[in-house]
């Protein structure tokens, strides 16, 4: 059975049914970047509680269907542009930057790029040099070209090594200047986009799968939690070396995320059985009198 790992994924927002699926789907490893909600918080206990989230409730819920979560912290851009809350939100972050399980800084980067964005931008970059972590840099939707390339030219402007830097949510615009730069080439799989996988069979095939890497950004927009499985087996189809399937959906999102400490093979490898009669602080992803799912060593897949 092929093993996958989606790198980013706002899981807070999505079902029990989509673990269920993404496991299935061989799905055995998640990174979920801190990002904002669809609408802008207004108290840094929210974000406080966010971050808690992250690596409290949603790692356990991740475990009961079997798939080991990790996550990115940071400041997202669009939430930068409230200057008296961002300044509250950094002085949390070194905290929940050393908590287990957290693989690096990040989503970070601009949105409108405007001066506050720049400034928390720097800020996060300075963090991640500070804890020794990979930083993810989210890029704008809009003016995306010239924003890619300031992301990564500041990256480049405090010292970062691009081969600690993965840049995200790349298309045919961009890809080249960011591996030619040496940094780590993401991109995020939209349904019923022009960035659909078969756009990304392309890339491969023209670009190769060194420091390229496939994720969903699945989240409470219209998207997709299969999309790094999908864009693996029409890699397949359209000829596609195994290899080169293995690296861009599962081997360099290890690589890069790995440098943290936080994340090895091992982890998923050698998981205990998914034992749903757990409870985190009391609670059990069980309602009302569920039968719990209690894998024993037999329905282990060994590798
Ligand atoms: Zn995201």
């Amino acid at each position: 059975m092929e093993m996958y790992i989606d790198p980013h994924i706002h899981l807070v927002s999505r079902t029990t049914d989509d673990y269920e699926a993404m496991r299935k789907a061989g799905i055995v490893a998640t990174i979920e970047p801190a990002f904002w909600l669809g609408q802008p918080r207004t108290e840094v206990g929210s974000f406080k509680d966010y971050f808690s989230t992250l690596v409290g409730w949603e790692r356990f819920r991740a475990s009961q269907f079997g798939i080991v979560h990790y996550c990115t912290m940071g400041l997202n851009s669009k939430e930068a542009n409230n200057v008296p809350l961002a300044e509250q939100v950094m002085e949390l972050l070194p905290l929940y930057a050393g908590k287990e399980g957290v693989v690096a800084i990040g989503e970070i980067g601009y949105d409108d790029q405007t001066e506050a964005e720049d400034r928390f931008y720097r800020l996060q970059l300075e963090l991640a040099k500070d804890v020794n972590l990979p930083v993810l840099i989210h890029t704008p939707h809009r003016d995306k070209k010239k924003g890619t390339t300031r992301s990564m030219d500041v990256a480049e402007e405090h010292g970062m090594d691009p081969g600690w830097v993965v840049v995200d949510h790349n298309n045919e615009e961009t890809v080249k200047e960011v591996l030619d730069r040496g940094f780590w080439a993401a991109f995020t799989i939209y349904p019923h986009t022009k960035m659909g996988s078969e756009r990304m069979v392309e890339i491969v095939k023209q670009y190769g799968p060194e420091r390229i890497i496939v994720n969903s950004a699945a989240d409470w927009g219209i998207s997709d939690p299969l999309a790094v499985p999908k864009t693996a087996n029409l890699m397949r189809k359209k000829g596609i070396p195994e290899k080169h399937v293995r690296l861009t959906t599962y081997q360099n999102a290890l690589a890069v995320f790995g440098l943290s400490g936080q994340m090895h093979e091992d982890d998923w490898l050698k998981a205990p059985p998914i034992d749903q009669t757990k409870k985190l602080g009391g609670n059990s992803v069980l309602r009302g009198g569920q039968v719990p799912r209690v894998e024993g060593p037999a329905d282990r897949v060994e590798n």
